[in-house]
């Protein structure tokens, strides 16, 4: 059968590697679910590796050309291969709300779109792990203090633990990306449930992020702070100076004042 052409547009960028696929697949812990899902298969190199680990496996691909390579070519997948855009489907619905773990070489133009959807569904995804272009990686693990921790930084590590396990060469990929990669594994948190109303922080983390540059007293001014609120030292700092367990502070400051 014809073989896959790479599509730019959907961040296409194979895998030729057999050694860092296993690489990879080797970096969750299979521990406490028996359910597994791949973004993004591809011509299936993990895809083969993952099927060695004897779970349940399902995986979900946007692109027409690639499923119909799978479906040829690894016979023991073909009736669980969702032919979907990730970013549209919904996560509790794929394994009927039993847990699961999350793997792939993401497409980078949607790697931070696919963090956050993972986030949203963290009740049922204990583990996860993918490649990403290095400078999201890094973003990822950066902790507070540095110019790269961000949006992506404080929203994965309120309730997942991140790991940059190791970087890859733009040589292993088929078409060559223009940046290098690096792998990053996620592990939720014991404690996954902030002491604070949750919707309320991802809007303030949001917002702040939004204008890095400013004191949180001016780039939260939306939130109509009380004038004795505004006065409090939290808010001469920049978003970037703020752990996670600050800004769950900050979020019971501001909803507290607000209820008065
Ligand atoms: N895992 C393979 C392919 C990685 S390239 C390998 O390592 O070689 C990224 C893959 O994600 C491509 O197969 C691309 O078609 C797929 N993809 C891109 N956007 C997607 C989306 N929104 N939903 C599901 N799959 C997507």
């Amino acid at each position: 059968m014809r073989n896959v052409k790479p599509k730019k547009s959907l961040g296409q960028h194979f895998l030729n590697d057999k050694n860092i696929a296993k690489r990879i697949v080797n970096s969750l812990s299979y521990n406490g679910y028996s359910n597994l899902l791949e973004i993004g298969p591809g011509k299936g190199i993990l895809t083969n590796e993952l099927i060695k680990k004897n779970l349940n496996l399902k995986v979900i691909e946007i692109d027409n050309e690639s499923v119909e390579y799978l479906k040829h070519n690894l016979i023991s997948i073909r009736n669980n291969i969702i032919n979907q855009d990730f970013l549209k489907i919904n996560l509790f619905d794929v394994f009927e709300g039993d847990s699961y773990a999350v793997i792939g070489n993401f497409p980078y133009n949607i790697s931070s779109q696919i963090v956050f959807k993972i986030i949203e569904s963290r009740d049922y995804i204990p583990e996860f792990c993918g490649m990403f272009q290095k400078e999201v990686a890094e973003r990822i693990c950066e902790d507070f203090g540095s110019k790269k921790y961000g949006i992506l930084s404080v929203l994965t590590k309120a309730f997942y633990s991140t790991e940059y396990l190791f970087s890859v060469s733009p040589s292993v990929f088929y078409p060559k990306p223009k940046v290098n990669s690096a792998v990053v594994r996620f592990t939720r948190k014991q404690k996954y449930k902030l002491d604070c109303n949750e919707t309320s922080f991802f809007k303030i983390v949001k917002t702040a992020f939004n204008h890095r540059r400013k004191t949180l007293r001016n780039s939260l001014k939306i939130f109509n702070l009380d004038d004795n609120l505004r006065e409090d030292s939290i808010f001469d700092l920049r978003p970037e100076q703020l752990s996670v367990d600050n800004f769950v502070k900050l979020t019971n400051m501001i909803n507290s004042y607000n209820k008065n």
